[in-house]
Order: C-alpha cells, then structure tokens, then sequence
C-alpha cells in the first residue's frame, strides 16, 4: 500500500463535443442574435483510489455518461428556462420564444433544449453537464469523488470551467 492520497483523472476525449445553437443576455434588456458553436467538453475527477480497483474510476464508465450527456445536446437549439427577460413557452409541437416580452423565434420542439439554467453561457453549461454527470455517477455507485471540474469550450481558448467539492459518505 502506498501513502495515502489523492488522484486527479481526466478526460479530455476528441468525442465529447456536440454542435448547437444558443444566444445569451446581458444586463439591461441586450440579447443576441441566434447563433452556434462547436462546443466541447472535458472533465476533471479527483477523489481517492477505489480500494478494489486502483483506479479514481472507470474511466470508460465516465466516457459513456460523458458521450450520452453531450449527445443530448448536439443539434439543438439551448434555451434557458430560467431567464428573467426569455420566456420559452411549448405550443403543441412548437417552442415560442419571446425576448422581453417581444416574440421572437418559433422552432420545432424537437429542435430545442429546454435547460434550467438562467442564461446558456459556457459557465451555466458547465454547471448543468457537472450536476449531470455528478448524478449519473452516484447513480452507478461512484461516491467517493471530492471535486468534479467540467470545462466547456466554445471556441478554441475560449472556455469556462465549473469546480463542485463534493463530500464522499
Ligand atoms: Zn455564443
């Protein structure tokens, strides 16, 4: 047995990436006009060894959850529902979008992503995969992790990363 400590996995895969349409607010009523990036994801795990395995975790277990929760958003159009000036409202088999109470785009429900989330910046996404991922981990038993970091980029040397501390059991 060696020191006791603490490792840091990543998983940096050229696969977790996903394609989608977005436009953010700014203070003061602005907004964006509809518009996409090639976003990409990575992910940072640190925590103690599993005793049993030698290893912080599967990483083909992180990659799996990783590829499905990037897969939901590829193609999509992001629309935040918890936006004080966007309001996304579902009629029938459209999405109606009104910015500061102006109508504004109608997509095809199929089309969008409703995330709860107030604002689809890099940083609130990166906040969304982390809880994500956070509870698809713990839904197959991994616990014990002390930090998760998701990085989202959406452009080259353009990201932001969100850090969460967790505490093990
Ligand atoms: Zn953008």
């Amino acid at each position: 047995m060696g020191a006791p400590g603490e490792f840091r996995i990543s998983i940096t895969k050229e696969d977790l990436v996903f394609a989608a349409a977005h436009f953010i607010t700014f203070a003061g009523h602005r907004c964006e006009t509809l518009h996409g990036h090639n976003y990409r994801a990575s992910v940072r795990l640190e925590g103690a060894l599993d005793s049993d395995s030698w290893y912080v975790t599967d990483f083909s277990v992180v990659k799996q959850i990783m590829r499905r929760l990037t897969g939901e958003l590829d193609h999509k159009v992001l629309l935040p529902t918890e936006n004080p000036i966007v309001a996304v409202k579902k009629d029938g088999p459209r999405v109606a979008v009104a910015v500061s109470g102006e109508p504004r785009y109608v997509f095809p429900e199929g089309d969008c992503l409703l995330l709860p989330i107030p604002n689809t910046t890099v940083e609130m996404l990166a906040r969304h995969l982390a809880g994500r991922l956070r509870a698809e981990l713990a839904a197959v038993g991994v616990t014990h992790l002390r930090l998760i970091e998701l990085e989202v980029e959406e452009n080259f040397g353009q990201s932001a990363t969100y850090r969460e501390t967790l505490s093990p059991p």
